[in-house]
């Protein structure tokens, strides 16, 4: 049965769910269903103009890209498919109005797409329940971690030292404090979350939790209970967000006199977060699970904030087809920094000014289907000076970016009859048994001419962390 009967569209049966720099999504107030609208900045007029053609084909494009480019990559079981849908003009104007109270102010220089009537309709993955059983029980938690990149680059063609002591995102937050974007530096380090290792994912995850930033959300049934506030008291806030956690984390009053309460609910909660982060579904329980991504390289970050010997023998590598294993995998893929590639985007560039027509053979703004995949995979590891090992390395690129961006989600779900333990004379009750479905989301392509803009703001970002913290050199 089709949720959506497009000529029976209200806007009514949608509220506003929450959004990010490119697109509004709102969730429907009874189906697991999202849709996804894309927004543009007032001053854009390329985008304001674009015909509802022009629209469906760029959305289409996305569904094409994360279903035939990024799930390939990043595995089935993780990536949903979505759908572009044409709504009625009236319905999402409506919409547009209703949502706008929603929105929190920082998000509000750029209005959503009222003209073309597009959008993405994709599953609820905030409210997706892994068994039948769990549906009537408690509503199911859902952590969103925008975990960013997750290595250090060892390229050859990096020209600051810097880049390969400290990562990208501990550079980025210098710079976002000092333009205003946060007021708070974060404590997170992505090299944390994607070492494998359990007590640097936990102290990630914790370092999340306090500086969420728009890299950590948490849902309870599809209602975001947690999230970025900039004002906020974040002992206070942990402390409510204990009080949402306790009932699925502490079932029963036993354990009420231990002391820091809130510490131990948070605990639980991060220990099921990571176990949910390292799981490979495909392997069997049982022995043990081939490790990827041991880079011989640094594996650390200078910047992180964790105790140094946990740094130094910290690094334990990811379970092979663990949702972090795949996204690192992906993340790889730029293999030369932007420093490298820009080079080769360009002698793309220049070989375009001559042969306009070959933007399409070489697919350059799509279409995403096998045949980009192949130019992606079957890209020559050594520069043999065409244009295809050229273009090959700038549509990995891309890729990689995305991979860098996406948003994993992990839904959890109490399982089983945990309601007897209130009765229980046990000392030491048995701890409630979850379920989990993990997936990745936002898994647009990132422009080809963004890389042009990647590379400035790559220098502006090392200058800047440089000027910041070795003034004298
Ligand atoms: P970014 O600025 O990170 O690139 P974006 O504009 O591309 O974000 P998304 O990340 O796709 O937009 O969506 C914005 C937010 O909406 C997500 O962070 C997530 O909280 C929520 N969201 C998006 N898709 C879904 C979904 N399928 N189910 C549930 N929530 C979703
Ligand atoms: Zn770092
Ligand atoms: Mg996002
Ligand atoms: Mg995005």
């Amino acid at each position: 049965s089709r949720v959506m009967e497009l000529d029976k569209m209200d806007e009514n049966d949608w509220k506003y769910h929450g959004e990010g720099n490119k697109s509004l999504v709102v969730s429907h107030v009874q189906h697991a269903r999202v849709l996804r609208l894309l927004k543009y900045s007032t001053e854009d007029a390329e985008n304001s103009h674009k015909t509802t053609e022009q629209a469906f084909h760029h959305i289409q494009n996305i569904v094409d890209y994360s279903q035939n480019v990024m799930k390939p990559l990043l595995g089935e079981k993780f990536v949903h498919n979505g759908e572009a849908v044409k709504l009625p003009l009236d319905f999402v104007r409506q919409l547009s109005l209703k949502v706008q109270q929603e929105r929190p102010e920082s998000r509000c220089d750029k209005v959503m797409d009222t003209l073309s009537g597009c959008a993405l309709c994709l599953p609820n993955l905030t409210q997706l329940s892994c068994c039948c059983c769990c549906r009537e029980h408690r509503p199911p938690l859902c952590i969103e971690i925008k975990p960013k990149c997750g290595f250090l680059p060892s390229s050859t063609h990096v020209t600051k030292d810097i880049k390969s002591k400290v990562c990208r995102f501990c550079m980025h937050q210098h710079f976002k404090l000092a333009n205003g974007k946060w007021k708070r530096l974060s404590r997170y380090c992505p090299l944390d979350l994607f070492s494998g290792n359990k007590q640097r994912m936990c102290l990630a995850i914790m370092h999340l939790m306090e500086e969420p930033q728009n890299n950590f959300n948490i849902f309870k049934g599809g209602e975001c209970i947690y999230s970025c506030n900039d004002d906020a008291d974040v002992l206070q806030d942990l402390d409510d967000l204990a009080q949402h956690l306790r009932p699925y984390f502490l079932p029963s009053g036993s354990l009420i006199s231990r002391p820091q309460p809130s510490k131990v609910v948070l605990n639980e909660l991060i220990q099921v977060i990571v176990s949910a982060l390292l799981s490979s579904w495909d392997c069997p329980r049982s022995g043990q699970p081939r490790k990827t991504h041991l880079s011989e390289g640094r594996v650390t970050c200078e910047a992180s904030l964790l105790p140094r010997d946990l740094l130094r023998n910290g690094n334990h590598g990811l379970p092979k087809d663990c949702v972090l294993d795949k996204i690192l995998g992906t993340q790889m893929l730029d293999s030369l920094d932007i420093e490298g590639l820009n080079p080769l985007f360009k002698r793309v560039e220049q070989y375009l000014q001559k042969f306009p027509k070959e933007r399409s053979r070489l697919q350059i703004d799509g279409p995403y289907n096998q045949s980009f995949l192949e130019k992606v995979q079957n890209c020559p590891a050594e520069d043999d000076g065409s244009v295809e090992y050229a273009v090959g390395k700038v549509h990995q690129y891309r890729v990689a970016m995305t991979a860098k961006d996406c948003s994993i989600m992990v839904a959890i779900a109490t399982c089983g009859e945990d309601d007897g333990l209130d009765q229980s004379v046990e000392i030491q009750p048995a701890k409630p048994r979850f379920n989990y479905s993990v997936s990745i989301l936002d898994l647009d392509p990132k422009p080809y001419e963004s890389v042009s803009h990647q590379s400035r703001l790559d220098a502006k970002i090392v200058n800047h962390y440089l000027r910041r913290t070795q003034p004298n050199n």
